[in-house]
């Protein structure tokens, strides 16, 4: 079994000195979410993920999800932890206290979902999903409908679903098939097939609330008819208590390369009783409340779990007896951390991790001023930065977590190939989290036709790294980080440019680049975060020699080997399409 322990002080690390968003600062509701509070939530979290949950993802692994008679049944021990975790609160803690939250800002809660990650991807599933969907009733839905379904589902009692997905319909959404016809009392009654629903059904919860897109009739072709649905597994009685069985059946659960304790679900709606949530044909951007903040989540799972590689590489490297290393002086076998190209591995994970934990620390201030600011322009900007920010978090993050679990099983040798130690099951836990939720290419696609392109929402982002780097505190140590940072900077407008001008002549020009340009911004973006560090770093120094002298290390680690990828992506991305359209794959 894997190893974890959740890292507090990491986390406190950033709480305490990178809160640093002036406008998240002037957030009344979150003026006393003070340190010792924040640390005390953490604690409390480390321990339930440790203790309880972390056991939970080897024998998920071991005993998938069963589907039998009819019945979804969750792996041993899942229905155990879920209750305590639910009756702890943890469903609840950054939702709305008008509905039993306990309005936690995203500052607390993003480092809750790392935890929760790291420790078991399939557990967080079952939980995951009714978060999502509370947010996406909570923006959309009438008053009455929050009143009925939003306790229960905050109080973890009742789960919730995203049911997009159709066998002919992945990645495209306009080609949605399920059809919603209306009843006289205004509900609606929907027909139709989903496939590959994360916790569809199971039987952790006394209700299921699936959120589904489907099509009225007579609505537009395309996403422009797309409507959205609030649809229980049981019906609910005025009274709020669970009625009779709805038309909502699953046909099969999936057979799966990871996540073996979370149900994939196919489901039949067969003239199921559901809900309009927000107006008819405007479903898609309704659901986009709920993928939006799923795409962020998705993107902190692979940072959990490359945390949890991280950590069990690092052990397996101190104990791991293998060859001298060049500064041998005993004559006798060294430690396999002993040699530099394992020193180099173990460093481009904890420097990928720890720049990508701030960026999501820095990410989650903008959604907290994004959501509460008392300013719309304000609430606007920052909200303009989490567009922008979402699918570098989303896809950067999930392609790293696949880089990092399989450095991991590099580092394990023979012994990382083989089951025993768990590592092999980081990697396959954390290889759907490209896919779903828009697959990364898609995220790629977004980021630059709808952000760059059309939006030049990129603009404010590169002032605000502008502005930090004029801001230097003027210590010679982090004039060399500024001139990189700089440098950098000169390369990502250049890149936007390069856009603009290849839109207007050549559009396949842009389409392969775009993954190329969603690295690009993902690496610079941790270089900003990682010169934030270090100039606390540099402050802080005598306060604790050895944390932040580790702290610069690392970030030199960053700015010099791993920062020059960015140069690889440009100059391939410059070389243009010709060659791959072609190509005729003969
Ligand atoms: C374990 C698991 C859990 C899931 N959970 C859910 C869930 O809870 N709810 C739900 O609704 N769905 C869920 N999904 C579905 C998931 O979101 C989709 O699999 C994903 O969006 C991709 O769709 P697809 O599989 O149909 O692939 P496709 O859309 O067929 O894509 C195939 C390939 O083509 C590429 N591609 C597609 N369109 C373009 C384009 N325009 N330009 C360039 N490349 C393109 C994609 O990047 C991909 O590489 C889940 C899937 C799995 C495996």
């Amino acid at each position: 079994m894997t190893i974890y322990n959740a890292p507090v002080d990491e986390m406190m690390f950033l709480f305490n000195n990178l809160k640093d968003n002036k406008n998240y600062n002037e957030i009344e509701k979150f003026k006393e979410i003070n340190s010792d509070l924040v640390k005390d939530i953490l604690e409390q979290a480390a321990k339930m993920n440790q203790e309880i949950i972390h056991p939970l993802a080897k024998v998920g692994d071991e005993n998938p999800c069963i589907y039998e008679n009819g019945i979804v049944r969750s792996p041993p021990g899942y229905k155990e932890a879920y209750t305590k975790f639910i009756s702890d609160g943890w469903t609840s803690l950054s939702c709305d206290p008008k509905y039993g939250g306990q309005g936690m800002p995203k500052t607390v809660s993003t480092f809750f979902e790392e935890m929760l990650s790291s420790a078991s991807l399939s557990f967080k599933l079952y939980s995951e999903l009714s978060i999502g969907a509370y947010n996406c009733i909570l923006h959309h839905a009438d008053e009455k409908i929050k009143k009925k379904f939003l306790p229960k589902i905050v109080e973890g009692k009742w789960s919730g679903t995203m049911c997009l997905t159709e066998s002919q319909c992945g990645t495209d959404l306009g080609l949605i098939k399920t059809k919603a016809i209306k009843e006289k009392d205004g509900s609606f009654l929907l027909t139709g097939q989903k496939i590959f629903i994360t916790s569809g059904d199971h039987d952790l919860t006394e209700n299921i609330i699936h959120l589904v897109l489907a099509k009225i009739p007579g609505s537009p072709a395309g996403t422009k008819g797309i409507s959205l649905f609030l649809v229980p597994k049981f019906n609910v009685n005025e009274d709020g208590s669970v009625g009779t069985r709805n038309g909502v059946n699953t046909l099969s659960i999936e057979s799966k390369m990871g996540i073996k304790g979370s149900p994939t679900c196919v489901l039949n709606f067969d003239n199921a009783k559901g809900f309009l949530i927000g107006d008819e044909n405007k479903g898609l951007s309704s659901m986009f409340t709920m993928m939006n903040l799923e795409r962020i989540i998705v993107g902190i799972q692979g940072l959990g779990i490359a945390e949890t590689a991280y950590q069990n590489s690092l052990s397996y490297a101190k104990e791991r007896k293998q060859g001298k290393s060049n500064n041998n002086e005993n004559n006798q076998t060294d430690e396999i951390i002993k040699h530099a190209d394992i020193r180099r591995s173990l460093l481009n994970m904890k420097s990928i991790i720890e720049g990508q934990r701030s960026l999501a620390f820095w990410l989650s201030q903008q959604i907290d001023v994004s959501l509460s600011h008392s300013n719309e322009k304000i609430r606007k900007s920052a909200e303009d930065l989490v567009s922008l920010i979402t699918p570098v978090v989303k896809s950067f993050f999930t392609d790293m977590g696949t880089e990092i679990t399989n450095e991991a099983i590099q580092i394990f040798g023979g012994y990382g190939y083989t089951k025993d130690q768990g590592i092999e099951q980081l990697y396959r836990d954390n290889r759907i989290t490209p896919i779903y939720e828009g697959t990364n290419s898609v995220q790629a696609i977004d980021l630059v036709f709808r952000k760059v392109l059309n939006n030049k929402i990129l603009s404010n982002f590169i002032t605000l790294i502008k502005t930090e780097i004029k801001e230097e505190n003027g210590k010679i140590e982090l004039q060399k980080f500024s001139k990189i940072l700089e440098n950098n900077i000169q390369l990502l407008e250049d890149f936007a440019k390069w856009l603009e001008i290849k839109d207007k002549e050549k559009k396949d020009d842009v389409s392969s680049a775009c993954n190329d340009f969603l690295k690009v911004l993902g690496y610079i973006s941790l270089a900003y975060t990682w010169f934030k560090i270090t100039k606390v770093s540099l402050e802080k120094l005598n306060e604790n020699k050895n944390f932040y002298e580790e702290k610069i290390n690392t970030a030199k680690y960053y700015y010099d080997k791993i920062l020059p990828r960015v140069d690889a992506h440009y100059k391939s991305a410059k070389t243009g399409s010709d060659y791959i359209m072609k190509a005729n794959f003969n």
